[in-house]
């Protein structure tokens, strides 16, 4: 299959997870500037104790809502047969799948863009799973479980990080000696293609603000903040782990490395005892005891829940700041992802963090998720919805052999 074979055909995006799948299905589509438009959507989730289908068309009309107990066996890869299956069922005749895309969290310092999959790539693609050890191996037995099913799909990889990848070594590396830097142990920064698209998105409908100085607030379960500049990603919140940065539902954000030491030698804390630590009991859900999703906290009175939004909205402003140092000041803010999107309150206490450097928010806007929230004479400030499966369907296509 190359590009010129194509005039007609559906793509397949998969974001694969160790018990989900989300998945989205785009059809090529000669009149869209992009090249392709999105035909259907949905999740398999609880693959393993209850596996369900949701799928929506593009539309919003209901698709699926099953229980899949039978085709169960317990894993992603066994399961992702019936879904390429159902899929297919799904697709008007003429409308054969052509090729898969795939979101892969880790790219390393090699892919600076996305990669048609080969045997040899995959095999490299695996060596990199020490650097997303909770994340890599499920984007990667996805693959393998597609290349077993349907040999001759091409499928491409996406990766997270490759957006961050033209950062200078000051913004990318860590003050640790140069034989560690030198082993990869550096800054990568993840939600690249969110970034990415919300770069592409400005470059289209605001090219003279893309130019200039713009730091993106990713705010959804993950959370990061990069400032581009000229569409390019200068800094970013997240470095070596998607552990760093501004707090998260369940992760803390950054902490003083010597808790860490501390945690080791008081309490005995190992590595998997730390993983879980870190990645699933902090954050929002650890100063509140209450919730890690912010829909139960913004507005909850218990003052538990009114500290974690607190220092979520803090800690955001600050890294505002901070990520501007790098660009020598700011031409535009821009709020995306489900808190980023829909959060009014969120994004008004991190904008009252920023009053004295510009940054004023129209209440009556903010209150409607507008696509510009900032008063006259701010600073501008934007709500984009990301679209990071549309972002990997372009980069699929382009990706495939010329
Ligand atoms: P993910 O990182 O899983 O892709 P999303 O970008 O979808 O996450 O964001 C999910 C988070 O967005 C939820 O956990 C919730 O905290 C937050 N969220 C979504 N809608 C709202 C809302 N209306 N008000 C406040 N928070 C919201």
């Amino acid at each position: 299959m190359t590009q010129s074979d194509i005039n007609k055909g559906a793509l397949l995006v998969l974001n694969s997870g160790s018990s989900s799948v989300k998945f989205s299905i785009f059809q090529l589509d000669a009149e869209s500037a992009e090249g392709v438009s999105p035909l259907f959507a949905g999740q398999l989730t609880g693959i393993g104790t209850d596996a369900h289908l949701k799928a929506k068309s593009e539309a919003g009309e209901k698709l699926a809502d099953e229980h899949w107990a039978a085709k169960d066996e317990g894993t992603v890869p066994s399961i992702l047969p019936h879904l390429l299956v159902w899929i297919e069922a799904n697709l008007p005749a003429d409308l054969p799948l052509i090729t898969a895309g795939h979101r892969v969290v880790h790219g390393s310092e090699v892919y600076d863009k996305p990669v048609l999959v080969t045997p040899q790539i995959l095999k490299q693609l695996e060596s990199f799973s020490p650097l997303a050890p909770l994340h890599q191996p499920q984007n990667l037995a996805a693959i393998e479980a597609l290349a077993k099913t349907r040999p001759d799909l091409p499928q491409v990889a996406c990766f997270d990080t490759a957006f961050h990848q033209g950062q200078s070594d000051l913004y990318s590396i860590y003050a640790l000696p140069k034989r560690l830097t030198d082993k990869g142990i550096r800054s990568y920064g993840f939600h690249g293609l969110s970034y990415e698209y919300i770069a592409h998105f400005m470059q289209q409908e605001m090219p003279d603000l893309a130019k200039g100085r713009v730091v993106v607030a990713h705010l959804g379960n993950g959370a990061s903040l990069s400032v581009l500049q000229d569409g390019k990603s200068i800094e970013t919140s997240m470095g070596f782990s998607a552990l760093e940065g501004v707090p998260m539902g369940t992760r803390p954000g950054s902490i003083d490395p010597g808790i860490l030491l501390h945690l080791m030698r008081e309490y005995d804390m190992g590595a998997e005892e730390m993983e879980k630590l870190l990645y699933r009991e902090c954050g929002l859900l650890g100063i509140s005891e209450i919730s890690n999703d912010m829909r139960d906290l913004y507005d909850n009175p218990d003052p538990r829940a009114q500290l974690a939004v607190d220092y979520f909205c803090s800690r955001v402003a600050k890294q505002i700041v901070s990520l501007a140092v790098a660009t020598g000041g700011l031409d535009a803010l821009v709020f995306t992802a489900g808190i980023g999107e829909y959060c009014a309150d969120v994004r008004k206490r991190i904008s009252g963090y920023l009053n004295w450097i510009g940054i004023r928010i129209d209440a009556a806007r903010n209150d409607v998720n507008a696509p510009q929230i900032s008063e006259e004479g701010s600073l501008p400030v934007f709500i984009i919805p990301t679209d990071e499966e549309i972002m990997i369907a372009r980069h699929t296509l382009k990706a495939l052999p010329a």
